[in-house]
Formats: C-alpha cells, sequence, structure tokens
C-alpha cells in the first residue's frame, strides 16, 4: 500500500515517535517523460516533466503542508494560518480538515485564481481577503501568529521546506541519478530552496554524485530575484508566483550560486506559449505557474546553452484546473450546433 511521504523518507525527515502523522497520501507523482517534437529532442535532450498536479490538493504545496501540519499538531497547535497565493491555502485547509484543526488563510483580495478559493472555503478555512498584494498578506499573517495561538505555515516554516525536499529524493529514486537540470518557477522561493536542500543531502550523503544545475524562473512583471530589488507591485498572469519580495531569497541565490545554474525572468506570453503546449502538444493540463519552467527552458535550448545528451527535470508545480479563469481566456467555446447530423458535423471539422 501507498504510504505517506512522511513515513517514506521518515529517516530523513524530522519525524519522531511522537509526531502524529497527518498525510493524504501525498507526493509519488509521476515523472513523465515529454513526448512531443521540439528542440530538445534533436539535441538528444531528455525532458522529463514531475508531474506535481496530480498531489492530493492539486499542487506541490502538499508535500511542505504534511510535514508542517503534522508538527503543528504534534505541539498541539490547534490552528494554522497562511498567507497565500492561492495553493498554500488550498493545501493548508485540506491538511488542517485532515488534522481537526482550524486554518487561518490571508489572501491578497482579487489576485487568487478561482479554483484556489473554492477549495479553501470547501474545506473549511477561515478566509480573510485583504486588500494589498502577497507581501502584505504574509506580513500580517506573520503578525498574526505571534501575537495569538496560531501556527504559521507559509514556507518560512521550516518544516515546509523539509517535507518539499522530498521530491529531489523521487526524481533520483526514478532516474538512478540526479538530473543535469533541474528548472522549477520560482514565487516566494521556498521550493528551489527546497529542492537544492533535497539533492544536496543525497550528495553529502554519497547517494548521487552529482547535482542539478538549479534553473529558476520568474515572471517578468514578478522578478525581484532577477532584477536584485523588490518588486512593489508585481504584475503577471501566473499568480502562483506573483511577488516581489520573495521570504526564500538567500535560498534561491546560494541554490543558483552553489549549483552553477541560474534565475531568470520569463514573460506571460512565453509561459502561455508553454502553457498550451504542454496542454496541446503533451497532455499535461498545468496552471500558468507551472508553464514557466518549460518556457524557461525552451530558452536555454534555443541559446544553445543545455549540452547535447542531458537530462532535465521540469518540476510542474500545480495543476490546470486550479486556474479556470485562465483556461476561459485562452481557449473560446463555439457557439451551439443546431441539433442536426450535418450541422454537427461540420460543427466538428469532419
Ligand atoms: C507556490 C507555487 C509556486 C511557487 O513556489 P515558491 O516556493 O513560492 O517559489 C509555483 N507554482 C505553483 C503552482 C505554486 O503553487
Amino acid at each position: 500500500m501507498r504510504q505517506p511521504l512522511l513515513e517514506r523518507y521518515r529517516d530523513r525527515l524530522p519525524v519522531g515517535a511522537e509526531t502524529p502523522v497527518i498525510s493524504l497520501l501525498e507526493g509519488f507523482t509521476p515523472l513523465v517523460p515529454l513526448a512531443g517534437p521540439s528542440e530538445a529532442r534533436d539535441r538528444s535532450v531528455r525532458i522529463f516533466a514531475k508531474y506535481e498536479g496530480l498531489n492530493p490538493t492539486g499542487s506541490f504545496k502538499d508535500r511542505g503542508m504534511t510535514m508542517a501540519v503534522s508538527k503543528a499538531a504534534e505541539h498541539r497547535s490547534e490552528a494554522v494560518a497562511a498567507a497565500s497565493t492561492g495553493n498554500t491555502a488550498a493545501s493548508a485547509a485540506a491538511y488542517a480538515a485532515r488534522a481537526g484543526m482550524k486554518a487561518i488563510v490571508v489572501l491578497p483580495a482579487g489576485y487568487v485564481a478561482a479554483g484556489k478559493v473554492a477549495q479553501s472555503l470547501v474545506h473549511g478555512a477561515r478566509i480573510v481577503q485583504v486588500n494589498g498584494n502577497f507581501d502584505d498578506a504574509l506580513r500580517l499573517v506573520r503578525e498574526l501568529s505571534e501575537r495569538y495561538p496560531v501556527t504559521l505555515v507559509n514556507s518560512v516554516n521550516p518544516f515546509r521546506i523539509q517535507g518539499q525536499k522530498t521530491l529531489a529524493f523521487e526524481v533520483v529514486e526514478e532516474l538512478g541519478r540526479a538530473p543535469d537540470y533541474h528548472a522549477l518557477p520560482v514565487g516566494n522561493a521556498g521550493n528551489i530552496t527546497a529542492h537544492w536542500m533535497g539533492y544536496s543531502e543525497l550528495y553529502a550523503d554519497g547517494t548521487t554524485d552529482e547535482r542539478p544545475r538549479m534553473l529558476g524562473f520568474q515572471a517578468a512583471g514578478a522578478a525581484p530575484i532577477v532584477r536584485g530589488v523588490p518588486v512593489e507591485d508585481p504584475q503577471t498572469i501566473a499568480t502562483a508566483i506573483r511577488i516581489g519580495r520573495p521570504a526564500s531569497w538567500e535560498g534561491a541565490r546560494n541554490a543558483r550560486d552553489e549549483s552553477g545554474g541560474a534565475i531568470e525572468a520569463v514573460t506571460d506570453e512565453e509561459i502561455l506559449r508553454a502553457y498550451h503546449y504542454l496542454a496541446h502538444g503533451e497532455g499535461l493540463f498545468v496552471e500558468p505557474a507551472s508553464a514557466a519552467s518549460l518556457a524557461g527552458v525552451w530558452r536555454w535550448l534555443r541559446a544553445g546553452k543545455i549540452a547535447e545528451g542531458s537530462t532535465v527535470v521540469l518540476t510542474l508545480t500545480g495543476h490546470g484546473l486550479k486556474d479556470p479563469g485562465t483556461a476561459e481566456r485562452e481557449v473560446r467555446l463555439p457557439e451551439p450546433a443546431a441539433p442536426d447530423i450535418d450541422a454537427v458535423a461540420a460543427a466538428a471539422g469532419l
């Protein structure tokens, strides 16, 4: 039977005999080889997608949340709180429901994709919308956790990063080695920090001989790490990475510099091109932020910066159904056809 992530990697995580494991059987997502025609194929570069949309709440956030909520339960906390661009809220709400705890989520009003708000509400979270951006929400929820008896479960909670590092363990198990490159979107930068921690632990204990070069991609309108200064009014259709003041900035910089990697920006147009390609060309429906990873790798391929024969892993961070608004804007539902065979055949393009 499938095991909770915290059981499977118990010896590599801060899980003790007294830790109640709060799990929805997260992790163990498929590492799908991209199959469609691409520049990668021409150079015999193999690209694999770690499809994190198949986690219980539809994003990689569940890896960190199982750890953070289990520790909150161990410490007898009655409530967890998070600021969120959406997926952290949905995950916190689900794991809190599982643990019989309260969840409080602070969201930037008007900037969270519809599917994520619905999830959080249905799981029973108390939602507070603030007129501000994600960075304001994070500041407020941090203060809330200092003044009131609630456990903060944003990725500034170190247990979140611990749980998220397991993605690297799974990739190495599947490939039998570390990839040459690992690309992912960067928002608050907890995940790139966690990936690098995971690979570095395997390298330190001799499980792997190599670590990948980490390629982090921010949206051009929300690229503080690329620019080297906070962005006051971040803008992008990729709402999950619409963050101007990443909490794990330092961790992201370390991952980039120690791995010989890069953190770069991709435009919303490039993100949408990759979004459509993944859905239509590969059968992988992801939310826009996730597609930033492929958009960035395409840039690297075009520039000839990825060596022949390399293995590249993309983290596809969240499921496309999370953000139905983008899908509806991007594709047009045709007018209804008359209910007769000729009209239906014509409308079907036959
Ligand atoms: C949270 C999230 C990100 C960004 O991850 P960070 O750890 O904040 O850098 C990217 N994509 C999706 C779908 C997310 O939910």
